[in-house]
Protein backbone atom coordinates (compact mmCIF):
# COMPACT_ATOMS: atom_id res chain seq x y z
CA UNK A 1 0.00 0.00 0.00
CA UNK A 2 1.35 3.78 -0.86
CA UNK A 3 1.40 6.25 1.56
CA UNK A 4 0.75 10.05 1.16
CA UNK A 5 3.73 11.58 2.74
CA UNK A 6 2.48 14.88 3.53
CA UNK A 7 3.99 18.36 2.21
CA UNK A 8 4.10 21.11 4.39
CA UNK A 9 3.56 24.69 4.40
CA UNK A 10 3.42 27.76 6.86
CA UNK A 11 1.10 30.88 6.37
CA UNK A 12 1.75 34.21 7.10
CA UNK A 13 -0.37 33.59 10.25
CA UNK A 14 1.86 31.23 11.02
CA UNK A 15 -0.67 28.38 10.39
CA UNK A 16 0.97 24.75 9.31
CA UNK A 17 -0.78 23.67 6.21
CA UNK A 18 -0.44 20.28 4.38
CA UNK A 19 -0.24 20.37 0.30
CA UNK A 20 -2.23 17.46 0.48
CA UNK A 21 -5.16 18.09 2.52
CA UNK A 22 -8.18 18.01 0.40
CA UNK A 23 -9.22 21.19 1.17
CA UNK A 24 -5.40 22.85 0.37
CA UNK A 25 -6.70 24.78 -2.02
CA UNK A 26 -9.63 26.41 0.08
CA UNK A 27 -6.98 27.02 2.95
CA UNK A 28 -4.92 29.38 0.41
CA UNK A 29 -7.56 31.34 -1.32
CA UNK A 30 -6.52 34.86 -0.60
CA UNK A 31 -9.60 37.42 1.06
CA UNK A 32 -11.42 34.59 2.60
CA UNK A 33 -14.71 35.70 5.14
CA UNK A 34 -14.97 36.22 8.81
CA UNK A 35 -17.21 33.18 8.25
CA UNK A 36 -14.80 30.93 5.63
CA UNK A 37 -11.83 31.87 8.35
CA UNK A 38 -13.73 29.98 10.98
CA UNK A 39 -14.67 27.33 8.91
CA UNK A 40 -10.79 27.37 7.81
CA UNK A 41 -9.86 26.63 11.67
CA UNK A 42 -12.44 23.74 12.16
CA UNK A 43 -11.22 21.79 8.95
CA UNK A 44 -7.74 22.53 9.43
CA UNK A 45 -6.88 19.41 10.77
CA UNK A 46 -5.65 15.85 9.85
CA UNK A 47 -9.21 15.52 11.08
CA UNK A 48 -10.83 16.89 8.33
CA UNK A 49 -8.59 15.04 5.53
CA UNK A 50 -9.54 12.29 3.59
CA UNK A 51 -6.11 10.51 3.94
CA UNK A 52 -6.27 10.46 7.52
CA UNK A 53 -10.10 8.68 7.54
CA UNK A 54 -8.66 6.27 4.45
CA UNK A 55 -5.71 5.60 6.91
CA UNK A 56 -3.23 5.75 3.83
CA UNK A 57 -1.15 8.95 5.38
CA UNK A 58 2.61 8.51 6.39
CA UNK A 59 1.32 8.75 9.80
CA UNK A 60 -1.42 6.05 10.85
CA UNK A 61 -4.69 7.19 12.02
CA UNK A 62 -4.29 5.49 15.33
CA UNK A 63 -1.10 7.32 15.66
CA UNK A 64 -2.51 11.21 14.74
CA UNK A 65 -5.14 10.22 17.33
CA UNK A 66 -2.80 9.87 19.99
CA UNK A 67 -0.85 13.11 19.15
CA UNK A 68 -4.28 14.66 19.19
CA UNK A 69 -5.40 13.52 22.45
CA UNK A 70 -1.39 14.50 23.93
CA UNK A 71 -2.57 18.34 22.35
CA UNK A 72 -5.75 18.61 24.23
CA UNK A 73 -4.43 17.30 27.01
CA UNK A 74 -1.85 19.83 26.98
CA UNK A 75 0.99 17.30 27.18
CA UNK A 76 2.83 19.54 24.00
CA UNK A 77 3.90 22.85 24.90
CA UNK A 78 5.10 26.06 22.54
CA UNK A 79 8.99 25.86 23.40
CA UNK A 80 8.91 29.94 23.79
CA UNK A 81 5.73 30.35 25.52
CA UNK A 82 4.23 27.26 27.25
CA UNK A 83 0.87 27.40 25.93
CA UNK A 84 -0.70 24.58 24.37
CA UNK A 85 -0.04 24.15 20.21
CA UNK A 86 -3.23 25.09 18.99
CA UNK A 87 -3.12 22.89 15.37
CA UNK A 88 -2.74 19.19 15.52
CA UNK A 89 -0.91 20.22 11.70
CA UNK A 90 2.20 21.88 13.99
CA UNK A 91 2.85 18.75 15.49
CA UNK A 92 2.22 16.96 12.35
CA UNK A 93 5.22 18.87 10.98
CA UNK A 94 7.46 18.85 13.80
CA UNK A 95 7.36 14.91 13.99
CA UNK A 96 7.61 14.38 10.39
CA UNK A 97 10.56 16.77 9.78
CA UNK A 98 12.16 14.86 13.03
CA UNK A 99 11.42 11.03 11.91
CA UNK A 100 12.25 11.69 7.86
CA UNK A 101 15.28 14.17 8.26
CA UNK A 102 16.56 13.93 11.61
CA UNK A 103 15.87 17.83 12.06
CA UNK A 104 14.18 18.82 15.25
CA UNK A 105 11.40 21.49 14.11
CA UNK A 106 10.46 23.38 17.60
CA UNK A 107 6.86 23.25 18.55
CA UNK A 108 5.87 26.90 18.51
CA UNK A 109 2.08 28.26 18.80
CA UNK A 110 0.54 30.49 16.33
CA UNK A 111 0.81 33.46 18.55
CA UNK A 112 4.49 33.29 19.46
CA UNK A 113 5.18 32.48 15.41
CA UNK A 114 3.10 35.95 14.88
CA UNK A 115 5.64 38.04 17.21
CA UNK A 116 8.79 36.10 15.82
CA UNK A 117 7.54 37.35 12.09
CA UNK A 118 7.31 40.77 13.38
CA UNK A 119 10.35 40.85 15.48
CA UNK A 120 8.02 41.89 18.32
CA UNK A 121 8.90 38.54 20.73
CA UNK A 122 10.72 39.74 23.53
CA UNK A 123 8.94 42.95 23.94
CA UNK A 124 5.64 41.01 24.28
CA UNK A 125 6.78 38.60 26.72
CA UNK A 126 8.52 40.82 28.72
CA UNK A 127 4.50 42.43 29.04
CA UNK A 128 3.23 38.89 29.43
CA UNK A 129 6.37 38.24 31.81
CA UNK A 130 5.74 41.69 33.95
CA UNK A 131 1.95 41.26 34.06
CA UNK A 132 1.90 37.36 35.88
CA UNK A 133 4.46 38.55 38.17
CA UNK A 134 2.63 41.33 39.21
CA UNK A 135 -0.82 39.02 39.23
CA UNK A 136 1.31 36.78 41.27
CA UNK A 137 2.23 39.75 43.97
CA UNK A 138 -0.96 41.02 44.23
CA UNK A 139 -2.72 37.96 45.05
CA UNK A 140 0.41 36.97 47.35
CA UNK A 141 -0.17 40.49 49.26
CA UNK A 142 -4.24 39.10 49.51
CA UNK A 143 -3.68 36.04 50.74
CA UNK A 144 -1.20 37.31 53.07
CA UNK A 145 -3.68 39.45 54.99
CA UNK A 146 -6.55 37.64 54.53
CA UNK A 147 -4.85 34.99 56.22
CA UNK A 148 -4.14 37.71 59.12
CA UNK A 149 -8.02 37.98 59.24
CA UNK A 150 -8.56 34.33 59.31
CA UNK A 151 -6.33 33.91 62.13
CA UNK A 152 -8.02 36.60 64.22
CA UNK A 153 -11.07 34.59 63.75
CA UNK A 154 -10.36 31.10 64.47
CA UNK A 155 -13.38 29.42 63.71
CA UNK A 156 -13.25 30.05 59.75
CA UNK A 157 -10.35 28.25 59.57
CA UNK A 158 -11.47 25.58 58.02
CA UNK A 159 -12.65 28.17 55.05
CA UNK A 160 -9.11 29.78 54.99
CA UNK A 161 -7.63 26.76 54.35
CA UNK A 162 -9.83 25.38 51.66
CA UNK A 163 -9.25 29.58 50.01
CA UNK A 164 -5.56 28.86 50.43
CA UNK A 165 -5.83 25.46 48.55
CA UNK A 166 -7.64 27.23 45.39
CA UNK A 167 -5.43 30.18 45.62
CA UNK A 168 -2.53 27.75 45.65
CA UNK A 169 -3.50 26.10 42.23
CA UNK A 170 -4.56 29.75 40.84
CA UNK A 171 -1.38 31.02 41.72
CA UNK A 172 0.75 27.63 40.59
CA UNK A 173 -0.73 29.23 36.78
CA UNK A 174 0.85 32.24 37.27
CA UNK A 175 4.47 30.78 38.14
CA UNK A 176 3.99 27.77 35.25
CA UNK A 177 3.50 30.88 33.46
CA UNK A 178 6.32 32.82 34.53
CA UNK A 179 8.90 30.03 34.20
CA UNK A 180 7.90 28.81 30.63
CA UNK A 181 8.06 33.09 29.56
CA UNK A 182 11.11 32.87 31.10
CA UNK A 183 12.55 29.81 29.18
CA UNK A 184 10.95 30.28 26.25
CA UNK A 185 12.82 34.07 26.33
CA UNK A 186 16.11 32.09 26.56
CA UNK A 187 15.33 29.59 23.95
CA UNK A 188 14.68 32.96 21.61
CA UNK A 189 17.96 34.43 22.56
CA UNK A 190 19.99 31.11 22.27
CA UNK A 191 18.79 29.66 18.89
CA UNK A 192 16.52 32.21 17.49
CA UNK A 193 17.96 35.25 17.31
CA UNK A 194 21.51 34.26 16.90
CA UNK A 195 19.97 32.23 13.16
CA UNK A 196 18.52 35.46 12.13
CA UNK A 197 21.39 37.63 13.06
CA UNK A 198 23.48 34.66 10.88
CA UNK A 199 20.94 34.60 8.12
CA UNK A 200 21.49 38.66 8.15
CA UNK A 201 25.19 38.22 7.81
ZN1 LIG B 1 3.88 30.27 22.09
Amino acid sequence: MKFIEPSFEIDNKGRTMCKNHPYYQFFITPHKSIYEEKQLEKILTCKACEHYYNNDCYFPKREIDLIERDRQRERIKCVLCGNRIHRLLTIIQSLYYEAKFNVKVPLICCDCHLSLNDQSFMQRTKLRLVGFIISFLISLYLIFYFFLAILAVKVFIIIGLIFLIFWFSMSMKDIKKILYLREGRKYYQKFISQSNVDEES
